[in-house]
């Protein structure tokens, strides 16, 4: 990864947006425009440099993954370290995460800033780094690649072992297990299995419950590999499938085609979320399918762009991001199919290769 490419393009978007420095607290962020994998500090970056705070226990970390920033050593109270930092820079106005940085920490800044003496005030910027980071290096797709084989292998192998009456929990272990193993790092998020009932809620914990021949089983994991994450769901069924499980999947993966095959470059997160929602109300499941078509994923799980009603995100080349249509019954259950995708050549190409299940239908 070519930090200065980074920097070149925050730049860029900084004299778009007349912002003469920005400070930047975000984690992922932070390690995007730096190379500093640790987990505290702030980056000030002006036109003509770029400064990481951190403080002793990271300091040699920062130096050997952030070459090509200078390393401010913080030690001792804010109200000594913070003008220190700026000193010199002679900047009016510095930038801050406002959709990051917390209120108290805002508070503290400005009345540092007041009593100092300087000229400097703090200004809210959102949504500076972020599309930046949407479209991925070659490098990037590299490592989402590595993290996807890794969930999709984690979840073939323990979905051959499921065996109806284990517990929930049990499973999401096994796989939690299997993800390690193979290679991933702490994981993302937390391992999802939910059977029958539970199947409904789009997030439901791993819980005591038994599973159950012929229902539906919602199984969603995540890989990590340097920092890039995979997304992967699949509902799967120990015996037969009921008539609407049947019915159900056999939907939920046509809304995931016509998402996969219609989405071109240029178009909108709504219009991809369009396609797949399209199909599922034409099927007669309109409230059933409460959340987005999908969301963009790299060194967070959830980033831009977002595939949802509302989502003025244009897809471009090199995003990646999730699609992951489904349908939610509650009483009954759910259907979740979701795949890591990239947009490439104008189209979609699909990175999972996890198997899907064969319901009959
Ligand atoms: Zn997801």
């Amino acid at each position: 990864m070519k930090i200065s490419n980074r920097l070149a393009k925050l730049r860029q978007r900084m004299a778009e947006k007349e912002t003469e420095a920005v400070l930047i607290s975000q984690p992922e962020n932070r390690h995007y425009l730096s190379g500093f994998s640790g987990s505290s500090g702030f980056l000030l970056v002006t036109l003509g440099s770029a400064i990481l705070a951190t403080d002793f226990r990271y300091v040699e970390q920062s130096e050997r993954q952030a070459p090509d920033y200078d390393i401010f050593k913080i030690a001792g109270d804010i109200k000594s370290w913070f003008p220190n930092l700026i000193d010199g820079l002679n900047l009016r106005k510095l930038g801050f995460e406002a959709d990051h940085l917390s209120f108290d920490m805002y508070r503290r800044l400005s009345n540092i800033l007041d009593d100092s003496g300087l000229q400097t005030r703090l200004v809210p910027i959102t949504g500076l780094v972020e599309p930046i980071r949407a479209v991925k290096e070659p490098e990037e797709i590299e490592l989402i690649t590595q993290a996807v084989a890794i969930s999709d292998a984690a979840l073939e192998k323990t979905v051959a072992t499921i065996q109806a009456g284990m517990i929930e929990e049990e499973v999401a272990w096994e796989i939690e297990k299997t993800l390690r193993n193979n290679g991933s790092q702490p994981l993302p998020f937390d391992v999802i299995v939910a059977s029958g009932p539970n199947a409904a809620l789009p997030h439901a914990g791993p819980s005591r419950r038994a599973i159950q021949p012929g229902e539906p089983v919602v199984i969603d994991i995540g890989a990590r590999v340097q920092g890039y994450n995979s997304d992967l769901s699949r509902t799967i069924c120990l015996g037969t499938a009921d008539d609407t499980l049947k019915r159900v999947y056999k939907v939920v993966m046509e809304a995931r085609m016509a998402a996969i095959t219609s989405t071109t470059e240029g178009m909108t997160g709504a219009q991809a979320d369009g396609f797949a929602r399209e199909t599922i109300e034409r099927a007669g499941y309109s409230d059933s399918f409460g959340h987005g078509l999908g969301h963009g994923l790299g060194l967070a799980t959830h980033e831009k762009p977002h595939l949802s009603p509302n989502s003025r995100d244009t897809l471009v080349n090199g995003m990646v991001f999730t699609i992951e249509p489904g349908i939610y019954l509650t009483g009954w259950g759910g259907v979740r199919i979701e795949d890591t995708v990239i947009m490439e050549n104008g189209k979609i190409r699909v990175l999972s290769r996890a198997k899907k299940m064969e319901v009959g239908v």
